[in-house]
């Protein structure tokens, strides 16, 4: 037989519900390289079945709290030294501010998000913290999570590697947490590599954290973040990390598949952004390796492409703001949600279906 042979079998095999092997996942992935229409459309029956047409977002307002971060991924733009422009440390006045706007645009999410530990790094992040009543960042999440509760938004905090006690505290208050995954390959964190200067993208970090989010029944979103320099077996590896803990303890709400975009003052400024096709291959690959999970594209980093993937498996926008900028991806602003609403639909009507919103949120 040959393999295109085969790997029909292996698609069928995956649209009857069977289980796939690693091995086979990377076959299906090479033999895309030639021919990547059977992998397309067996990704798009998967979420047709499991999700018929709808597609998912959240109204979100982006809460830039302190962005002076212990750690320096080489892509990373959303750290700011101390002295620089773009740095945050959002008092306890300004989140109540943004909290009312927030309530005033209709947002339904406050996403709070920090860097990596700052005040173990920094004494301007210490002197902000003890300004507003606070020994660490963790306890001034809690604080402003409580305070959205308390306005009708929903906080969902992403602040890189809480600690158990730290997670169980905001759970209290948060209805779902985030942390990406990023990829569970140790060669990225070698020298050279864009993981070398941030213990916390350690991929056992990543997981323990993940873990702990299972134990304590945290409603978590993680991903991947694709085009850094990984193989297609790290990216392999990197899903079915994410499956065996959503296997283990069902919590995992939603994958989000980040494309690699350079930004100008990383050290990774120079390297290619992710390639369209590759980064398709990879959402199909995601659906056919978990058929009922939520597979959320950012819509800003394919600005002139995202509603084409509705075609190769996602099923979720993500947060989407009509009030703040991605903070991480500042040159890249959401596009109206008025505006993806009318591509998504057209993008049904080739699929001539209906369609259909809902807020994205999951409680255990
Ligand atoms: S990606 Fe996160 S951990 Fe890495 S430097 Fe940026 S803020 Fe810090």
């Amino acid at each position: 037989m040959t393999n295109l042979v085969l790997e029909s079998e292996v698609l069928n095999n995956v649209l009857e519900n069977k289980s796939i092997s690693r091995q086979e996942i990377i076959d299906i992935y090479q033999n895309s390289i030639k021919n990547s229409n059977e992998l397309f459309l067996t990704a798009q029956k998967l979420r047709i079945t499991n999700k018929n047409y709808s597609v998912t977002f959240s109204k979100k307002a982006f809460f830039n709290i302190v962005n002076l971060c212990k750690d320096t991924c080489s892509y990373c733009t959303y750290k700011a030294e101390p002295g620089e422009n773009k740095i945050s440390l959002m008092s306890k006045q300004q989140i109540k501010e943004l909290l009312h706007l927030a309530k005033k645009y209709k947002c339904v999410e406050a996403l709070f998000v920090t860097g990596e530990q700052p005040e173990q790094k920094y004494s301007e992040a210490r002197n902000w913290l003890k300004e507003n009543g606070f020994k660490s960042t963790a306890e001034y999440l809690m604080h402003s999570s409580e305070i959205a509760l308390e306005l009708g938004l929903f906080p969902h905090t992403n602040a890189g590697n809480l600690n158990f006690e730290e997670m169980k505290e905001l759970k209290k208050t948060n209805v779902s947490m985030g942390i990406m995954l990023e990829n569970v390959s140790e060669r990225l964190t070698k020298k050279g590599m864009p993981h070398y200067l941030a213990a916390s993208k350690k991929p056992q970090t990543r997981l323990k954290v993940l873990e702990n989010s299972g134990k304590l029944k945290i409603p978590m979103t993680t991903g991947i973040l694709i085009g850094i320099g990984e193989t297609i077996e790290e990216i392999i590896d990197s899903i079915l990390a994410i499956k065996k803990i959503h296997k283990k303890y069902g919590n995992i709400q939603e994958i989000i598949l980040q494309n690699f975009q350079p930004k100008p003052d990383t050290i990774m400024k120079d390297s290619p952004s992710a390639n369209e096709e590759y980064f398709k291959k990879i959402v199909a690959l995601s659906r056919i390796i978990m058929p009922e999970m939520n597979i959320q594209i950012p819509p800003n980093l394919s600005p002139r492409s995202y509603q084409s993937f509705l075609q190769v498996g996602i099923n979720d926008w993500g947060g989407i703001s009509p009030l703040t900028p991605d903070f991480v991806n500042p040159e890249f602003s959401w596009p109206e949600i008025n505006k993806i609403e009318d591509d998504s639909k057209k993008q049904v009507l080739i699929l001539n279906v209906d369609f259909q919103y809902t807020q994205n949120f999951f409680l255990l």
